[in-house]
């Protein structure tokens, strides 16, 4: 079973996330701040600038005893042929580890990170290792609004706590162990730790520990922006088995939401261009594109399951969440969702006009649902409750 994993570490459920339960605020323990997550900084791009703060240390992998620095080491990071360079040092082919043996901060260009920085010539990549709490601080003002209420902010940051520790236990489970949990983008969860605000650290204190179970295991607690009127199944979108805490539920929260409803114009040669790889790899001569349909898998719904392509030589359907990947891959505008209500086609100017509602994938927690909920007086619990119907609130540290 892929979704859900064992916890070993799990204390007794601190609280039901029922209806009308109280809230049970976390106390912020004797400063435990978590398991390391592992971040892949995706949105680094070398050759990039990198100083540690204080004295540092280097680990290079395979090279044995740690390089030891007593002034504040700086220089340019370069990848080059699956080796890595920092200013005068290496180029190195095993993974170099950087921290700060005072715990001072690694500052990549312009943003200082905290922990421990590898860098991994095997791929290129960049990843920070970051205690949890300290992590999820980074993470809230990246995802939400700082003015939001406090009921929102704190069901937000412990669906993040929640889905960066099921990305852990997953990896460290993994065959082999994976190199990295989570990455700093959307495709994971926005972290910016240069966006970190004092309230950030409150409201992470207030839920330290805190993280979301159904029966017991861990899950990926999905969020999104706006679900446009009800979340999306997770069995539709992903291919999950059905799972209820992310079965979908009705959400009469974010119609004031600024993606509520949304239209995009896409000029037929686009759409052409998104579909060439998948049509050419199916064999499908595409002729001119006489009609776009959403289709559903239930009558009313509000998600397309799939998208027909009606053209001059036939029609075929695809995969409505892969067909907004590949728009969004070449379209300026991207669909915001898969919630599409409509398309008309305009054939003077042979462009197609989407319809729809909501911004994201629709699954689980929709954020600006959240925020209305809080202004009406539901607290966090209630949220969560709402958001992922029979998860429990449990305590992992
Ligand atoms: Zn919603």
């Amino acid at each position: 079973m892929r979704r859900a994993i064992g916890l070993a570490i799990l204390a007794v459920a601190a609280s039901s996330c029922a209806r009308g339960g109280r809230e049970h605020l976390g106390r912020q323990g004797p400063g435990s701040a978590g398991p390391e997550v592992r971040v892949w900084l995706r949105q680094v791009a070398a050759p990039f600038d990198l100083s540690v703060e204080g004295p540092a240390e280097i680990v290079v992998e395979g090279e044995g005893a740690a390089t030891q620095f007593e002034e504040s080491p700086t220089g340019r990071v370069t990848f080059a042929q699956e080796r890595v360079a920092w200013g005068t040092r290496g180029p190195f082919r095993g993974r170099v580890r950087i921290r700060s043996t005072q715990g001072g901060t690694i500052r990549i260009n312009s943003v200082e990170y905290p922990g421990t920085i590898e860098l991994r010539p095997d791929a290129g990549r960049v990843i920070n290792g970051v205690p949890m709490e300290r992590y999820l601080a980074g993470v809230l003002f990246a995802e939400m609004f700082s003015d939001w209420p406090d009921a929102t902010l704190r069901a937000q940051t412990i669906a993040s706590r929640t889905f960066a520790l099921y990305r852990l236990k997953r990896r460290e489970q993994a065959e082999g162990g994976g190199s990295y949990d989570v990455d700093d983008s959307d495709r994971s969860q926005v972290y910016r730790p240069d966006r970190i605000l004092p309230k950030a650290w409150r409201i992470v204190g207030e839920t330290a520990g805190l993280v979301l179970t159904f029966r017991g295991q861990l899950f990926e607690t999905f969020f999104h922006s706006t679900c446009g009127g009800h979340t999306a199944p997770a069995d539709q979108v992903f291919a999950y088995p059905p799972f209820s805490a992310l079965g979908g539920v009705a959400c009469p929260y974010c119609g004031d939401a600024p993606h509520a409803t949304w239209r995009n114009v896409i000029h037929e040669t686009l759409i052409r261009k998104a579909l060439d790889r998948r049509t050419r790899e199916a064999g499908i001569a595409l002729g001119r594109i006489e009609s776009i349909e959403p289709v559903r898998r239930e009558a009313g719904a509000l998600y397309a399951d799939y998208i027909r392509i009606v053209h001059e030589r036939g029609s075929f359907e695809i995969k409505a969440e892969v067909l907004r990947a590949a728009l969004n891959g070449v379209a300026q505008d991207p669909l915001k969702s898969v919630a599409i209500d409509e398309v008309r086609r305009t054939s003077s100017d042979d462009t197609f006009t989407f319809i729809g509602r909501g911004w994201g994938h629709g699954l689980g927690l929709c954020q600006y649902g959240a925020r209305e909920m809080a202004r009406r007086g539901h607290s966090y619990l209630e949220i969560l409750s709402h958001y992922y119907p029979g998860a429990t609130l449990a305590r992992a540290w």
